[in-house]
């Protein structure tokens, strides 16, 4: 099969390039690189440099080529930016999306995956939070991400477009192979914040939040290894041949902050300096997954569940790469651009 990535370059993106190609798909990745890198892709994938908002260039990509299914997430991303930003995230991502879908189904592409996120359910009083468990967004990130899922649900309705909604809980961890791995700039998550602090790199590392309904008082996420969230997307794509799905994509087991820390001084042997600070604003008390759904239909199962295990190859990564991209000149020399 071919298919078209947008955000194909980011962290999740390009853990889905690899997936798609071990399973011997094509694929060609749409990004702005306002985020993403071009070094995460394989020399050999064909890039397009360009901006979601600018439809000439998406009409000519998907006019050009015969895509099987378009894979979504080019994306503003972050829920404390969001509560910062909030009309860019509900602007920026609800638009550019809905022009893509739009084009979607005048190219008579069936089939559209869509990375959508656990922060549309806001905080739910009920844990592990089920698959038909009611949205209540907690940030304008997680509205901008349901805004589109319910342009997905008219998508199919009216134009029998088939999408996969997959709402993630906490990708973390890097490519086991060491293909690819996380860098954002600046980087907000707590796994490779964590990591960089044990090794020196960063100084005391802030924890958002110690007064939460917790049993340490800090808040609770379900990570997911991004490998094991990338299939997922195969998973999702073979479902969606007949049909519409919704997944949770989660381990169904939750950490605090303070037990991730604990699991990033048994990885990497060394005592990590942080302290206590307020809470950071638009984050939920505790996100953990029930994936009951994407199991039962599709036989996926985290294959990377344990936490130290998804620290530990995010840390062989940050280890290799000091620099995080900028540290494989090769890769990123010998990346073709692909021009429409
Ligand atoms: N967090 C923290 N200090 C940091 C970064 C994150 O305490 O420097 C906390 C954050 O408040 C949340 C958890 O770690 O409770 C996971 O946050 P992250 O940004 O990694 O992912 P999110 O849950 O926002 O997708």
């Amino acid at each position: 099969m071919h298919y078209l990535v947008t955000g194909g370059a980011g962290f999740v993106g390009s853990h889905v390039v690899l997936a798609l190609r071990d399973g011997g798909h094509s694929v060609v990745v749409f990004d702005n690189l306002s985020t993403g890198h071009r070094a995460a892709l394989p020399p050999d994938v064909p890039l397009v440099v360009g901006d979601l908002s600018d439809h000439a260039l998406l009409n000519a990509v998907l006019e050009s080529e015969r895509f099987d299914a378009v894979l979504h997430f080019a994306a503003l991303s972050l829920v404390g930016d969001s509560m910062r930003v909030p009309f860019r995230y509900l602007r920026d991502n609800y638009l550019n999306s809905l022009q893509l879908v739009e084009l979607c189904i005048q190219h008579s592409v069936r089939r559209f995956v869509f990375s959508s996120t656990a922060a549309l359910f806001g905080t739910p009083e009920q844990q592990p939070i089920m698959e038909n468990a009611t949205v209540n967004p907690g940030s304008p990130y997680g509205e901008s991400k349901f805004m589109i899922e319910r342009v997905l649900h008219w998508a199919e309705k009216i134009h029998g477009m088939h999408s996969a909604c997959l709402r993630y809980f906490n990708a973390a961890g890097s490519d086991p192979a060491g293909r690819a791995g996380e860098d954002h700039r600046p980087e907000t998550h707590l796994i490779p914040l964590a990591i960089d602090t044990a090794l020196g790199r960063r100084p005391r590392l802030s924890i958002f939040g110690s007064d939460y309904p917790t049993t340490d008082g800090t808040c609770v996420r379900d990570y997911i290894h991004v490998t094991d969230l990338a299939n997922a997307h195969l998973a999702a794509l073979e479902q969606i041949e007949t049909r519409s799905v919704t997944y949770n994509v989660g381990n169904t087991t939750g950490f605090s902050n303070l037990d991730v820390i604990r699991a990033v001084e048994r990885v990497t042997g060394q005592q990590i300096d942080w302290h206590p600070a307020d809470r950071r604003a638009g984050d939920p008390a505790i996100l953990i997954a029930g994936s009951q759904q994407l199991r039962a239909e599709t036989g996926w199962t985290p294959r990377i569940a344990a936490l130290d295990d998804i620290v530990e190859t995010a840390y062989r990564w940050r280890l290799a790469h000091p620099q995080g991209y900028d540290s494989a000149p090769s890769a990123r020399d010998g990346h073709e651009e692909a021009l429409y």
